[in-house]
């Protein structure tokens, strides 16, 4: 009697250790899905909170620094909105976007037909067409690289249509790791016309929007900016270096020549294109919670005594004096994203109101998709990590 009473307790007690092992899992995952969506949908803090293991990141060579990396479970009080952190809850709710669903697949510009325009530079027309299709767990775009609205090839004369081939995950991820750095020159995203988007520098090293702004004189090789913040460069390959918002703009068929940077204020949340780690970028200017058209701007400024010429490494990363990240992203409710996801901007100032340095992404808060930099035909270099040490990559021209 007394052995099977005992048997019956520990039989019980086994049953409430498993019960306990089973819940003590729970909360966990319970917390990350219940977690206020408010954090991921915040347009003025960027994560104010760590909860995951190791997710801090510290821009590598700068001013601000998060000090010494406290335990991986505790929560950080970055105090004025320091630092991009990931927030589990964020990731929860970020990571819902699915480029095969239907509000994604209204992105895209050139895919119903194609679209001529016409080379302000050169002359004659050339085709904008996208065509887009699922491989895998990707979504392909293959492009002719031409965008929707008449351009100025200036003096990289003169654009043409490519084989461009862009690919992003169907459902892009956040990493945990330290975001990767975009190539510092060549292509570093694409836009929903199938058109490159490129870093700041030209081939020379200097950044190509400071010396539009004639912030320095180019005496390498000279370089114009045409129309929307695009030229050509050698190999026909059309890109923007700044901008780029003309794209929506243009949808009323108005004048291109007409196009001044400050219309830009007219196209708000609108996709413009998508990073390597397939997360959007849009416009410069978004629709906030409160129903306000505000501008994105980034948080770089020049380095004291520096003027652009040697491109990136003459800004520096300041904290909280515009609205981005060191990538130039960050959390935010779009029309396509009712529950917030992460995104970068195309800027056109920083939270000082001056040039909105890095324009596109810097770098990749996601993970990069590698086919991205090697499927194309146009001499992309793959990203490099942010302390990569051995000098710059190659220039792609
Ligand atoms: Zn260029
Ligand atoms: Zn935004």
């Amino acid at each position: 009697m007394n052995i099977l009473l005992c048997g019956l307790l520990f039989i019980l007690a086994i049953g409430v250790i498993g019960c306990e092992a089973e819940s003590s899992s729970g909360p966990s995952s319970v917390s990350e899905s219940t977690t206020p969506e408010s954090d991921a949908v915040s347009n003025d803090e960027v994560g104010t909170t760590v909860e995951t293991a190791s997710p801090v990141y510290v821009k590598p060579d700068p001013v601000v620094t998060l000090s010494p990396s406290p335990s991986p479970t505790s929560t950080i009080d970055t105090g004025g909105g320091t630092g991009f952190l990931i927030d589990s809850a964020s990731t929860a709710t970020s990571t819902q976007i699915d480029y095969t669903s239907e509000q994604w697949s209204k992105v895209w510009l050139c895919s119903d037909s194609d679209i001529e325009s016409t080379d302000l530079t050169a002359g004659g027309t050339q085709t904008c067409s996208v065509l887009t299709e699922v491989v895998g767990d990707d979504l392909r775009v293959n492009s002719t690289g031409i965008p929707n609205h008449d351009f100025e090839s200036t003096l990289g004369c003169c654009a043409t249509e490519q084989n461009s081939v862009w690919t992003i995950p169907l459902k892009p991820e956040l990493s945990y790791e330290d975001p990767v750095q975009a190539p510092e020159r060549g292509a570093v995203a694409f836009t929903v016309t199938g058109v490159a988007i490129y870093g700041p520098e030209e081939g020379p090293g200097g950044d190509a929007v400071a010396l539009e702004y004639g912030y320095f004189e180019e005496d390498r090789q000279p370089v114009d900016l045409g129309i929307c913040g695009g030229h050509a460069g050698p190999g026909g390959e059309y890109h923007y270096h700044y901008d780029s918002n003309c794209m929506h703009w243009h949808e009323d068929s108005q004048d291109i020549s007409e196009y001044v940077v400050g219309l830009a204020a007219s196209v708000v949340s609108k996709v413009v294109g998508f990073a390597f780690d397939g997360f959007p970028i849009y416009s410069t200017y978004e629709e906030n919670s409160a129903g306000k058209s505000i501008e994105m701007t980034s948080s770089y400024r020049l380095k004291i005594g520096e003027d652009g010429y040697d491109g990136i490494e003459d800004y520096e990363f300041m904290e909280g004096i515009g609205d981005l990240d060191e990538c130039n992203g960050h959390f935010a409710v779009t029309p396509e994203a009712p529950n917030g996801t992460y995104h970068y901007h195309s800027t056109l100032t920083n939270g000082d109101g001056d040039l909105g340095f890095p324009y596109f992404p810097l770098c990749y808060k996601g993970i990069v998709n590698e086919d991205n930099t090697q499927t194309t035909d146009s001499g992309r270099v793959p990203p490099q990590p942010p302390d990569f040490a051995g000098g710059r990559p190659p220039p792609p021209r």
